[in-house]
């Protein structure tokens, strides 16, 4: 993965907690979604699984672009539409977590099954997740406040991150 940015992102500090533990049952996640999507396991499939389950490793963010420029270069077949689309199914099958970014993009992210919200640093758009969230008491009351039966949420904390610290908010 090319730019600056994210390569700036490779701390082993910022590794998603889930990393290593939950990486087979990650790979097991990609191929159900797929599988549950009647896709055949073709080659540029297998590659895309295979880069996906690294990624959930080092837990690092991404855009379809980024994915999409680091599967051409290891196999020059695959189209920006495959990897478009298979994102999007992903997405769909909450295997990757799509992260809103503090300038209104977005990259996606292979994160664990359970329950979390993410911290994204402003400078280097680097993606960390964190466990702590509200009761769902209070979210019942929050909603109750408005009129509203709240039946899920989203939470995004954004910040500056250890690194981008240390080297003077750059
Ligand atoms: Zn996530
Ligand atoms: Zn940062
Ligand atoms: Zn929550």
């Amino acid at each position: 993965m090319k730019n600056e940015s994210r390569s700036h992102c490779r701390s082993p500090r910022q590794v998603c907690a889930e990393g290593d533990n939950d990486s087979l049952d990650t790979v097991r996640r990609i191929e159900n979604a797929f599988f549950d999507l009647s896709r055949p396991n073709t080659a540029p499939r297998r590659m895309l699984v295979e880069k996906l389950a690294e990624l959930a490793r080092s837990g690092e963010a991404f855009s379809t672009d980024d994915l999409w420029q680091d599967l051409r270069a290891a196999n020059g077949r695959i189209g920006r539409a495959t990897v478009y689309r298979s994102i999007e199914q992903l997405v769909e099958s909450k295997v990757l977590d799509r992260v809103e970014l503090s300038d209104g993009s977005h990259k996606y992210r292979v994160c664990g099954g359970s329950h979390h919200h993410h911290l994204v640093c402003t400078l280097c758009n680097c993606v960390v997740d964190f466990r702590e969230c509200l009761s769902a008491q209070k979210f019942e009351e929050i909603g109750r406040q408005h009129g509203f039966t709240v039946n899920d949420h989203k939470l995004t904390v954004y910040g500056t991150c250890s690194r981008c610290l240390k080297s003077g908010g750059k």
